[in-house]
């Protein structure tokens, strides 16, 4: 992790020789009179994994939202792959994207994956994986077939690809959902407790494959009350409370020997 890159030029790269994927500077997010970020900040380099734990309602969607441009921040800095994200304000201090083709540009270097309904109902399995290659991104219809049975077998869901979403277990639709995801080849994925609108005997499917892609390399945000996966794979933990990055570290050091009161009594209360 680098803190305080903010005049650091595109593409910086760290000490380590990790070029910066996400980085995040004093997002502020209010909504009316609720303030739902505070200034956080943080940042993920190449091959990073960043875990964000905190209780509801602490932010941890709104900043994810906001790295993807579903939400506009009302200040702050969000810089993907080294490109900030242009807003304009108006004069009530409603933020918009400066930039709609910026938007477009900045969403197709991230894969987002949700707690639930990620696949498209009226499509099978693999027209929902070709479906943004082939029509928002321009590849030829063979390519991202054989691209996404590639994906498909690797989430293991290759019998699977005629299937339609209905058909599917909560687990499967999650699995094609990351396979739908990886099929732009995300600079970032970023994750919204994909499992936590699973039957539990469902998890273990789902983190198996966020495991190995965490296990490959692949650079991701995500959100998870899945403190002993977190522990497993993460390389940075942040740990949420009200709206501010109250303590954040390496894995052990958070689940291990967590220093802030609110972050033991948090791990206290999940366990
Ligand atoms: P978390 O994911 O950590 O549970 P969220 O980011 O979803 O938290 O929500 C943080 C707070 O922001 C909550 O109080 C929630 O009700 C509020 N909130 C989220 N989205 C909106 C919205 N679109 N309009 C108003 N309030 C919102
Ligand atoms: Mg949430």
């Amino acid at each position: 992790m680098t803190r305080g890159a903010a005049n650091a030029g595109p593409e910086t790269v760290s000490q380590s020789g990790a070029a910066e994927a996400i980085h995040i500077e004093n997002l502020h997010k209010r909504f009316g009179n609720l303030e739902v970020l505070k200034g956080v900040s943080l940042s993920a380099k190449d091959g990073d994994v960043v875990a964000i734990i905190g209780g509801s309602g602490s932010g941890k969607s709104t900043l994810l939202r906001c790295i993807n441009c579903l939400e506009n921040p009302t200040s702050g800095l969000i810089r993907v792959n080294g490109e900030e994200i242009k807003l304009k304000a108006d004069s009530h201090g409603h933020t918009a994207p400066a930039d709609r083709r910026q938007i477009e540009r900045i969403r197709s270097r991230l894969g987002m994956v949700f707690q639930s309904f990620n696949l498209w109902s009226h499509m099978t399995l693999i027209e929902n994986v070709i479906e943004v290659p082939i029509h928002v991104l321009g590849v030829n219809r063979d390519e991202a077939v054989a691209n996404a049975e590639r994906l498909l077998a690797r989430v293991g869901l290759a019998e699977k690809r005629d299937v339609y979403p209905a058909f599917l277990s909560g687990g499967q639709q999650q699995r094609g959902a990351i396979a739908r995801a990886l099929a732009i080849d995300p600079r970032v994925m970023l994750f919204d407790e994909p499992t936590s609108a699973l039957d539990p005997e469902l998890v273990g499917e789902v983190l198996k494959v966020i495991g190995d892609l965490a296990q490959e390399g692949r650079t991701m945000i995500l959100v998870t009350h899945e403190m002993k996966f977190a522990r497993k794979v993460a390389t940075h933990v942040v740990y949420l409370y009200n709206g501010l990055v109250e303590e954040e570290g390496p894995p052990d050091q958070i689940f291990g020997e967590p220093k802030a009161e609110r972050l033991k009594q948090f791990l206290h209360n999940v366990h």
